[in-house]
């Protein structure tokens, strides 16, 4: 049984929010406040990566990791922030549809998800998003909203830990982050889409897969239940939006990028269970 499905849901941070700091201005967050500085977000984003590559088993196959670096590597050569190291790492977890950026750049797939993927395009999409959250700076103003600056400043400087990997675990175990803002995600889907186009991908895989997404939901049984349909936009507003979006690309232009679907026949799918 998958666990938990979101793209789009894809933050890890978010989920101790008792109360502390809130930084709304105007019920959005385009724009936002973001007191964190670049250099703070990374050793913010390194506390919480060394948890999570503590709780969750990063896949052994190096050539595997190989080939979703490279991807990876070409999709942030597009990403329009270029002051940070974008770090891909697969995660091996069959069950569990799932994809996360942390701040400063660390990014995280499940084979879970890998495995709903039927083309390079198509895990290229997931990870566009991805690095749009962090190109972005979405993390800044999510965290200092849902976290204070003081419990961040302890974390980064090493004192609260424990309280990084209470965040992690809770978010592993109940699958509900905290989300990123309706502003948020429609900006993520719009950068992310650019990203991949111009890293040669057919931006058509944003669509098909979030498509396949709600046919896996539809076959079983359309509950609604998991984590990515709780969040806003819905998926089908998410659909409309990527598809007005692809229409600033011309279908010539769209036609001559790639998919790569036996490339990832043979480098991901040959290779999970
Ligand atoms: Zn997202």
């Amino acid at each position: 049984m998958k666990r938990y499905f979101t793209f789009g849901l894809c933050s890890i941070c978010l989920l101790l929010s008792t109360g502390c700091a809130t930084f709304e201005q105007g019920g959005g967050f385009l724009g936002g406040i973001n007191l964190l500085s670049t250099s703070e977000e990374v050793q913010l984003g390194q506390r919480f990566a060394t948890e999570v590559e503590k709780q969750e088993t990063v896949h052994p196959d190096a050539a595997l990791q190989a080939y979703v670096r490279d991807i990876g590597a070409r999709l942030a050569g597009a990403a329009p922030r270029q002051d940070i190291t974008y770090t891909f790492t697969v995660i091996d977890a069959p069950d569990t549809i799932n994809a996360f950026a942390l701040p400063g750049g660390y990014t995280y797939y499940y084979t879970g998800l890998m495995q709903l993927c039927e083309s390079e395009a198509e895990l290229a999409a997931v990870m566009a998003h991805e690095i749009a959250h962090v190109a972005a700076r979405h993390h800044g103003e999510m965290m200092t909203r849902q976290l204070g600056m003081e419990l961040i400043s302890d974390i980064i400087v090493g004192e609260k830990q424990s309280r990084a990997a209470a965040i992690v675990t809770q978010l592993f175990s109940t699958g509900v982050a905290a989300r990123y803002s309706r502003v948020q995600e429609r900006e993520a889907d719009h950068l992310g889409m650019d990203i991949l186009y111009r890293a040669g991908y057919q931006p058509e895989a944003m669509i098909t897969f979030m498509q396949k997404l709600l046919a896996y939901d539809q076959q079983r049984g359309g509950g609604r239940g998991l984590p990515i349909f709780a969040t806003h936009p819905t998926p089908e507003e998410r659909v409309q939006l990527l598809q007005s979006l692809m229409q600033q690309y011309s279908p010539e232009m769209r036609q001559q990028r790639q998919i790569g679907a036996d490339r990832y026949q043979a480098q991901v799918l040959s290779k999970l269970p």
